[in-house]
């Protein structure tokens, strides 16, 4: 088993400022994937809605009945999009939480890691991804430093809870699909899901983690 970190710990994976390297930021397909916050970042930020994002900067994909938003790679060698010509990240200050992340990886805690497809996740670790980066020499950094997100504690309640969420609506979407009658209904499912969480806007002067509290305690009544 892979050794486990909170964001607490510090962990050998700091890469210089990524020395001109960018090969994470390429080739990475359709897995760059936004949760609401990331979205949330990216409209505020760019001054751009959900839907004129989708024209260019974002794209759609299923991972297991769920429709989910993720950064589009662009071009012959798949560039992500946000790569500029010097190859950096020109939205490094409200990249997505994966980017931030990597070369970690987290991994959810389950009560009973024996029936993790009927239960809640009741928390999560961090871990290093194998081969992740190349970069050699790296230095040692606290985690919370690397994700640099303010406000970190709810930032994490958000992720756990959004986890939660997403691993449920799965769950009910890879149930319904065995009845073809049933493909009408996961499409309004997610129709619903992709305008609650992306969608519709929040209120950039409110809290944004309580904002989505609200939308999820909504979204897991009807799911
Ligand atoms: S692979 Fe490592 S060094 Fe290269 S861009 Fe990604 S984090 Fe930076
Ligand atoms: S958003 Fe920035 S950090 Fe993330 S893949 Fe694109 S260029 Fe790299």
């Amino acid at each position: 088993m892979e050794k486990q970190f909170t964001s607490r710990d510090m962990v050998k994976i700091g890469c210089h400022d990524c020395r001109g390297c960018f090969s994470c930021c390429q080739g990475m397909g359709d897995t760059v994937v936004l949760n609401p916050y990331d979205v949330y970042e990216l409209t505020k930020n760019l001054g751009k809605p959900f839907e004129q994002l989708l024209e260019k900067e974002i794209a759609l994909h299923t991972e297991e009945g769920m429709i989910l938003p993720h950064i589009r790679m662009d071009g012959e060698r798949e560039k992500c999009i946000f790569l500029n010509e010097q190859g950096r990240c020109s939205i490094h200050a409200f990249r997505p939480g994966l980017c931030r992340l990597f070369p970690l990886g987290r991994s959810y805690d389950y009560p009973d890691e024996d029936r993790i497809e009927e239960g809640e996740a009741i928390g999560f670790h961090y871990f290093i991804l194998e081969d992740g980066c190349p970069q050699k020499e790296k230095t040692k950094i606290k985690i919370e430093k690397w994700l640099g997100v303010s406000r970190l504690v709810a930032h994490e309640a958000f992720i756990l809870s959004w986890h939660n969420f997403c691993k449920k609506f799965q769950k009910k979407a890879g149930d319904l699909i065995r009845d073809p009658e049933q493909e009408e209904y996961i499409r309004q499912m997610n129709l619903f899901v992709l305008q609650l969480f992306y969608g519709k806007s929040y209120d950039v002067e409110q809290d944004f983690y309580k904002q989505v509290e609200e939308r999820l305690a909504q979204a897991n009544n009807i799911i």
